[in-house]
């Protein structure tokens, strides 16, 4: 059993019993004796079942978005939205049964023709910076491949996925078909990597466990998609709009009070313009409203945990150039203001991800210097180019190594584009049209048709 605490309060909001490696094992092989039936039920009941799955989704949407306030401290409009996109993501993929088109190739004496099969048990492990969306990432188009799923919530954030596997149910998804096994990264994370008949896992979190869980994966050449960390550039250029760029760059980071593995840490601003950015961003972060994440006034809620606070305070030292910060509550909860560093190139908090509110602000002489700088770096998720030149714009992007590039905008995620990481940021894509082949394996059949 573990305390679920409201990082806003420090109070205790739920117990939940932690499954040991006897109920993990349990859990996955109920999923294996309910992938037979799972995959066998015909596309157009399949989509059915995942239509109605995001109807009952949407009529407890209000439920939801409370849960990831007082669970993992989003801010109201946040959650509502990630109430919303798990709806969305499932609907998307209930068109996906009825879609799932294999191919015929032209061959000599027969026909050749290939078909999309669900690759069998996937165990899904879930960070907690954005609980219910990235577990519905992993579960919607597993379960409308035709796999089963078994679901490991983060240890802070395990509330919206237990209520998700029972809306599941109440849609008339069956018994064994979605499971979620709240515990420990080591214990039910491991069994799922380590177990022979999970066939698959989908792991997002930090590097660091990503690398063991892939290297547990290849034992047994089980198919691995990584979602990762980031640490990704902000570049933003001379000839940009530049107010605009001062205006929202505090978005493209303090989301989600900066855990957001997209969050544009490094904020590179061409040295022409460089004293205006800073003019212009200090009071756009000083005017961030930071506090109770219920209040629907409020911006940014609070780090998710005192371990993590004190990660991102640890990044934050008295010899560390702070050029300004916000503000936020005091007393209980794990708050941490907005904050502003002039760091160098060689600065940890300038190449480490912090996961918090913290971002860098370095300058670059032009537009090579702003590519090396993007990518000098083990990461390679997202980032934001600023500039009114459209060729600059294309180039930039081109050139950039990261997988979720955005111009004179910071949007990261769409449900129906594909999202993930180059480099150390991950594995695979998740989200968009091709989710479907990270859950599927693809088997070619050759029909002699010769008399
Ligand atoms: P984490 O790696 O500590 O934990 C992630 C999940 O892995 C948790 O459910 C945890 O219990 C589990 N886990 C831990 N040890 C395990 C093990 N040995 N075997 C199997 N599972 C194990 O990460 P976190 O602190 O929860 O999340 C923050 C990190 O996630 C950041 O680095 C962030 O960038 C990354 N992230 C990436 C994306 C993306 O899409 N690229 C999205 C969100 C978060």
């Amino acid at each position: 059993m573990a305390d679920v605490i409201n990082p806003a309060t420090e109070e205790v909001i739920a117990d939940i019993p932690w499954a040991s490696v006897e109920e993990t094992d349990a859990a996955i092989e109920r999923a294996h004796r309910a992938l037979e039936a799972w995959r066998a039920v015909a596309p157009g009941d399949r989509a059915a079942l995942l239509r109605r799955f995001a109807t009952v989704v949407r009529s407890h949407e209000d439920e939801l978005m409370r849960m990831e306030i007082v669970n993992a401290g989003h801010v109201a409009g946040n959650a509502r939205w990630e109430a919303q996109h798990v709806a969305n993501v499932l609907d998307y993929y209930a068109g996906a049964p009825e879609r799932m088109f294999g191919r015929q190739i032209p061959v000599a004496g027969g026909i050749d023709i290939t078909f999309q099969e669900p690759i069998g048990v996937v165990g899904v492990i879930v960070p907690w910076n954005f609980p219910m969306s990235i577990a519905t990432w992993g579960f919607a188009p597993a379960l409308a491949a035709g796999c089963t799923v078994v679901l490991k919530p983060a240890e802070y954030t395990p509330l919206s996925a237990v209520a998700l596997a029972a809306y599941a149910l109440e849609a008339g998804i069956p018994e064994g078909v979605l499971t979620v096994i709240p515990g420990e990264g080591p214990v039910v994370g491991q069994r799922f990597v380590e177990h022979p008949l999970v066939r698959k896992v989908a792991f997002t979190g930090s590097t660091n466990v990503g690398k063991k869980v892939m290297a547990g994966c290849a034992e047994q050449v089980k198919r691995v998609t990584l979602e990762l960390g980031g640490k990704s550039a902000n570049i933003v250029f001379a000839d940009s709009d530049v107010e605009a760029a001062a205006a929202t760059a505090p978005y493209g980071v303090f989301d989600n009070a900066g855990q957001d593995c997209c969050a544009r840490s490094r904020i590179l601003v061409q040295a022409s313009v460089y004293d205006r950015f800073m003019e212009l961003l200090e009071p756009a972060v000083k005017g961030i409203r930071v506090g109770d994440p219920g209040d629907p006034a409020s911006e940014m809620g609070p780090i998710i945990s005192r371990r993590q606070w004190d990660r991102v305070a640890s990044f934050v030292t008295d010899d560390v150039p702070v050029a300004f910060r916000g503000s936020c509550p005091e007393g209980p909860g794990f708050w941490f203001p907005p904050t502003v560093l002039e760091s160098a190139e060689s600065d940890l908090a300038y190449r480490e991800e912090i996961f918090g509110p913290v971002v860098t602000v370095v300058r670059f002489s032009d537009e090579a210097d702003a590519i090396r700088m993007a990518n000098d770096t083990d990461y390679g998720l997202s980032g934001s180019i600023w500039t009114r030149d459209i060729g600059r714009a294309l180039r930039v992007a081109r050139a950039v190594d990261g997988g979720n590039l955005s111009v004179n905008s910071h949007s990261s995620v769409r449900y129906w584009t594909p999202f993930g990481g180059f480099k150390q940021s991950g594995l695979g894509r998740e989200l968009g049209p091709d989710a479907l082949d990270a859950f599927t394996e693809t088997k070619n059949v050759f029909i002699n048709t010769s008399d």
